[in-house]
């Protein structure tokens, strides 16, 4: 983090910084970087080849030597998958009925589902349907500075499995396959950073973190695919003309204002969206709660209604960065009871901001919205400050700073009712 990147952000203080742990140069704990096995859906090669093909490839185009960059963040990307939250959600896009909603996409009416409980089979069948969709799923590096600067976008891929895809057991089609088009911007920044030998390894870490958020980002996208069975067979009733166009629309979650499943991904999983910057690799990460105009895209996704006029993006720390990619942390969290707050990131120092458009709710409530006043915030200021209250404790693992550390080591290792 150096002085050019903070003047981009002029009404974060030097404190605020320093309490993200942008002014650090050294940590004072080393962390182990993450082990264990890369989950099979983000594996380099399928167990067996695609029908009609004799590749076992599943990132197509990526060099082994390129793939092994990838293997930190496909590690974490793995853990992010797995989290309560994330299950949850997946759990629900694959069994939650599909509720008619009033709003039409284009010419489709666009579904409503709700989060279910999640009971705790969920996990065999979550694995179970991440199996499968590995068997059908791609994976490609590509240029998409057409689709808006987006990092990541999932498409349905019907030529290996024309007639579709099945995530369930008894093989009756639910769905159809994902082909995953991720920014060529994150190989160029890996391979850049890993041919520097005195590379600044919190550049490396916050890229590590923004891939791991796109590929499950599209996962729930792909999951989504994998049970569209209305869209397969509409689009099956087209087949053979290869050149219809076929709609589809995601459901929208509970009552959330807009139908984007990568974003409610993210928004279930981290208490907000992760705003990556593409500028420098040196620029902080933000988080913001979503829906919000700042990852607005009317054309492509569904809403309800029009956008909030404000919205806070928080500074995420570099000491949560590092966490949830050390072992330790990953360790302390399977010794305790599954928590949806797993990886929620703590918001504390933001920065306000207001919608350019016209096109926003007039009727929003700041005082009945999540976007709302926060008690230590005065309407005026841009910079906010918020007090998350009762923070869940593994929250606050994955939160915590280096001195809250040593101080729970020292907790945790000193021996109790020894005198002086
Ligand atoms: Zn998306």
């Amino acid at each position: 983090m150096d002085d050019s990147c903070r003047q981009d952000f002029p009404l974060l203080a030097l404190s605020d910084w320093e309490s993200h742990g942008y002014l650090e140069s050294n940590d004072s704990i080393t962390h182990s970087p993450l082990t264990g096995a890369v989950h099979p859906i983000f594996g380099y090669n399928r167990d067996r080849p695609l029908p009609g093909s004799t590749s076992t490839r599943r990132w197509l185009t990526l060099t082994q030597q390129d793939y092994e960059y990838l293997t930190p963040p496909l590690r974490l990307a793995t853990q992010m998958i797995w989290s309560p939250a994330s299950i949850r959600l997946l759990y629900s896009i694959l069994y939650s009925p599909r509720s008619p909603t009033l709003i039409r996409y284009k010419d489709l009416a666009v579904p409503e589902i709700s989060l279910q409980a999640t009971p705790v089979s969920a996990i065999i069948t979550i694995a179970r349907a991440l199996n499968r969709l590995a068997e059908s799923i791609s994976f490609a590096f590509g240029d998409l500075s057409g689709h808006g600067g987006s990092l990541g976008s999932t498409g349905p891929d019907f030529l290996a499995y024309p007639l579709g895809i099945s995530v369930q057991e008894d093989n009756q089609l639910t769905g159809c396959a994902s082909f995953v088009a991720i920014s060529v911007y994150y190989l160029n920044d890996f391979r850049r950073l890993y041919e520097q030998p005195d590379r600044n390894e919190n550049q490396l870490l916050s890229l590590n973190f923004q891939l791991a958020v796109t590929l499950c980002h599209e996962i729930a996208h792909a999951m989504h695919l994998a049970v569209d069975l209305d869209f397969l067979n509409r689009r099956n009733a087209a087949y053979p003309d290869q050149r219809a166009s076929i709609l589809f629309t995601e459901p929208f979650v509970e009552d959330q204002r807009v139908a984007e499943l990568g974003l409610c991904w993210e928004n279930e999983v981290f208490g907000g969206v992760i705003m990556s910057s593409r500028e420098s690799l040196n620029s902080p990460l933000f988080v913001y709660e979503w829906p919000s105009f700042l990852a607005r895209n009317a054309e492509m996704n569904p809403e309800r209604t029009l956008p909030a006029r404000l919205s806070t993006t928080y500074l995420i720390s570099l000491y949560y960065i590092r966490n949830i990619q050390s072992q330790e942390y990953w360790d302390a969290v399977r010794g305790r009871a599954p928590s949806h707050h797993t990886l929620r990131i703590r918001k504390f120092v933001g920065l306000r901001r207001e919608y350019q458009g016209n096109n926003f709710d007039r009727n929003w409530d700041p005082g009945t919205s999540s976007e709302g006043t926060w008690p230590t915030e005065s309407e005026d200021s841009s910079r906010v400050l918020r007090n998350d209250g009762d923070e869940d404790e593994i929250a606050a693992l994955a939160n915590e700073r280096p001195r809250e550390t040593l101080e729970r080591l020292f907790d945790q290792h000193s021996c109790v009712g020894l005198n002086p």
